[in-house]
Formats: structure tokens, C-alpha cells, sequence
């Protein structure tokens, strides 16, 4: 069965189509700028050469119909019609405490999952127009929801609670949600895989103690016991935790009243800071949040990429070590996304830190990028390695099992 993966954002849409039964990418490709001027449709099929089409796109319903004329166009298609896509599964960011599993999207999914929207403004609205432009134009094929949050619904509320009146939880649901589950459910399982065949097959998934460290764009690190999320850095919202690209991660609450009575602004306007101009950004007083930049700055010797480099490591070590306590101990830890999987300074760096659980690293190893690789030697006493995500293949995974 074809499965198209949609993931809407306020003005993109990303697609993949994969073939469910041998898990590969028929074709890929992203609508940016959609509702701006200078949208276009990045298209690939796989093995051929992208194709960029420049055309207006006001809204995500047109957006999606470029997409499925792309799959669909006699010349460069890989469709013959629709109806060789078989399901659609959709990212949604936020399904609060409704979902802790992947759903089949009916009317009732919808509504809940709109009634999620105050906790994701950004996201949620966005990935349900993904959700609405498909209905319209493809009423017959079966879609499925796949929510960020919901694998970290397993956390218990010692980890979910925060030290608030327990009343602004039962009134509003202010609790820790976690994201990024998708990747972290597809990672902790491919890192126990992984370790089942390369270093002890005797220990399934269920019996693994794993600390995923997601560190893209946004960043967040999850503990995974016998299977399940038992706690995550990012919170009611995705801003809690590490020091991401722009984001904050963790502050002292208090600071963002002291900021609004120094700089004059809103709390709306702070909390954009704290989004939108912080982290590594932040700390470097400006300039790129990509690590490849920051990176070669800091092997530069220029101290504001430095500045930011140890502060995001050491926020990293700080959580392991967290979520080790956590645990009662760690089996493997893994590093995936567009920093975790391609960048051996970060890893090694964290990786210095974590001395005390006899972990030691092989630096040949350490310098391979975007493939599966264990890189702490063969007598480390916990396993570390890099592990290449793939939410899209999650995201098509459950939208087989629950279509079939
Ligand atoms: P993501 O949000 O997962 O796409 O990750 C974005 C971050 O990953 C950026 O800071 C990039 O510097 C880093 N990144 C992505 N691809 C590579 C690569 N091939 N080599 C080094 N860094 C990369």
C-alpha cells in the first residue's frame, strides 16, 4: 500500500510517499511559502532530480492539490491516479491528553484534536488544514493522526505535574506533554534494534533503559524504560528543556516578568524572544542557529560560538544525567536528528562529560555521520551511538496498522 506522510506547518507542507511494504520513498518533496509571495513546490522522485514549480499558492488546500497533480502529472508522476494512494497519514503536533496513540482521523478525531489548538496556537491549526485539504480532495481514502505528544502520555504525573496549584492542571491542563514522540518512539526501538544485533541480543526493547537525545532545529532528550516515555524535557509547550537553535529551553520563570519591566515589553514579547531569539542564537548575540556554522566557529576559536557550544553540551550532560537518576541506570544512549546524527564535536563533547558512568568514546567512530553507528568503544560500560531518524517511516508505520 502507497501512504502519502503529510506534515503541515503554518506555510509549508512537507509530503513523502512510501511504499508500506518495502518501506521506501516513491517520492518526496515540500510547498514553501504557502499564504506569501514566492511560493513553490519542491518536487523529487526518487532517484530523479528535484523540480522546482513557482506558483502562487494562497492557502494549503492549493498547496495540497499541486502536490497530488505532481504525484499525478503523466511526465514526471509516479501515479497513475489517486487511488493508487492506499492512506494518508498526518503529523499532528498536539493531541493533549486525548491521545496517546495514533487515530484513525474521523469527525470526533477532528474536533479533540482542535480542542488541542490553545496548546499548540502555532502547529496544530496548521497540520488540521493539512487534515481538511485532503478530506476535500481525496474523501474516500482512510486517514490517520500520529501526534507528537502521544508517546509521552506513558509519563507518570510525578513527571508530568509541575510544582504549580494542582488546580491550574485539573482546570486548564497546564502539565508537561513532551514532543518530538514520533522520532522518539521510532529511535529508542531502531537503538534497541541496533544493539540487539551488534552488542547483546538477549535484551528486548521492554527490558532496555535509553536516553534519546533529539537535537535538531528543536531539541529535546527523552528516558525510555520498558519501552515507554517515562519523562521528557520539553513541556507544556516544545520551549521547555535544552538550549535549542533559537529556543531558551530551561529559565528561571521569574525571569520573564523581570524582562518585561527592564525592556518594556509584553509577556507576548518576551515569550517571542525566548522563542524566536534565544538559544545558541541567543547566546551568541545573533548570528546563524545552524551547528554547522556555529561548529566551525567554535573550532575557529571565536568565543561567542564557544560561548554557545558549551552551554548547549553541558545543558545536554546536564539531562542525561537526570534522566540516568531517573532510570536507576542507562543501557544505551543515542543521539539522532540533523545535530545528533552529523555532528562529532557535540557528541564527543557530551560524551566527556559522562565519565562516571564508564562510558568511553571511540573516536573513529565518533566521526561518522548519518548512519547507524555505535560510537563508545567495546568495554563502555553503557552503549552510545547515532541512529538516523525517520518520523515520515513512523508516521506511514502507523498509518498501515491502522488502515489495514
Ligand atoms: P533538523 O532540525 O533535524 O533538520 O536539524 C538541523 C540542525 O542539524 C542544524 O543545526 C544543522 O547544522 C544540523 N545538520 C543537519 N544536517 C547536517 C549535516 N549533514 N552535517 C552537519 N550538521 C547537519
Amino acid at each position: 500500500m502507497n501512504i502519502l506522510v503529510i506534515n503541515c506547518g503554518s506555510s509549508s507542507l512537507k509530503f513523502q510517499l512510501i511504499n508500506s511494504e518495502n518501506e521506501e520513498t516513491i517520492a518526496k518533496g515540500i510547498c514553501e511559502r504557502i499564504g506569501i509571495t514566492g511560493s513553490q513546490l519542491i518536487y523529487a522522485a526518487a532517484g530523479k532530480d528535484k523540480i522546482i514549480t513557482e506558483k502562487p499558492m494562497d492557502d494549503h488546500l492549493i498547496a495540497t492539490k499541486m502536490v497530488l497533480s505532481a504525484l499525478t502529472d503523466p511526465v514526471n508522476g509516479v501515479l497513475k491516479s489517486l487511488n493508487e494512494i492506499g492512506a494518508v497519514g498526518h503529523r499532528l503536533v498536539h493531541g493533549g491528553e486525548k491521545f496517546n496513540k495514533s487515530a484513525l482521523i474521523t469527525e470526533d478525531v477532528i474536533r479533540a484534536t482542535e480542542e488541542c489548538n490553545e496548546l499548540a496556537p502555532l502547529h496544530n491549526p496548521a497540520n488540521l488544514t493539512g487534515v481538511l485539504a485532503c478530506r476535500e480532495l481525496m474523501p474516500e481514502t482512510p486517514m490517520v493522526g500520529v501526534f507528537d505528544t502521544a508517546f509521552h502520555q506513558s509519563m507518570p504525573e510525578k513527571a508530568y505535574l509541575y510544582g504549580i496549584p494542582y488546580e491550574y492542571y485539573e482546570m486548564y491542563k497546564v502539565r508537561r506533554y513532551g514532543f518530538h514522540g514520533t522520532s522518539h518512539a521510532y529511535v529508542s526501538r531502531h537503538s534497541a534494534e541496533y544493539y540487539q544485533a551488534k552488542v547483546d541480543n538477549s535484551r528486548p526493547f521492554e527490558d532496555l533503559k535509553i536516553i534519546v537525545c533529539h537535537l535538531g532545529n528543536g531539541a529535546s532528550v527523552t528516558a525510555v524504560k520498558n519501552g515507554r516515555s517515562i519523562d521528557t524535557s520539553m513541556g507544556l509547550t516544545p520551549l521547555e528543556g535544552l538550549i535549542m537553535g533559537t529556543r531558551s529551553g530551561d529559565i528561571d520563570p521569574a525571569i520573564i516578568e523581570f524582562l518585561s519591566h527592564k525592556e518594556n515589553k509584553t509577556i507576548e514579547e518576551i515569550t517571542a524572544v525566548l522563542n524566536k531569539k534565544s538559544g545558541v542564537v541567543g547566546l551568541q548575540g545573533g548570528g546563524s542557529s545552524d551547528f554547522r556554522d556555529i561548529t566551525s566557529d567554535y573550532l575557529a576559536g571565536k568565543p561567542e560560538a564557544a560561548r554557545a557550544m558549551k552551554a548547549y553540551v553541558y545543558r545536554i550532560a546536564k539531562y542525561i544525567g537526570a534522566y540516568t537518576a531517573a532510570m536507576n541506570g542507562v543501557d544505551i544512549i543515542c543521539f539522532t536528528a540533523g545535530i545528533g546524527e552529523n555532528n562529532s564535536i557535540v557528541r564527543g563533547e557530551v560524551c566527556e562529560y559522562l565519565g562516571y558512568l564508564g562510558i568511553t568514546i571511540d573516536n573513529a567512530a565518533n566521526d561518522i555521520k548519518g548512519e547507524d553507528i555505535i560510537i563508545s568503544t567495546a568495554d563502555s560500560k553503557v552503549t552510545v551511538m547515532s541512529v538516523p531518524t525517520d518520523e515520515e517511516l513512523m508516521i506511514a508505520r502507523d498509518t498501515r496498522a491502522l488502515v489495514m
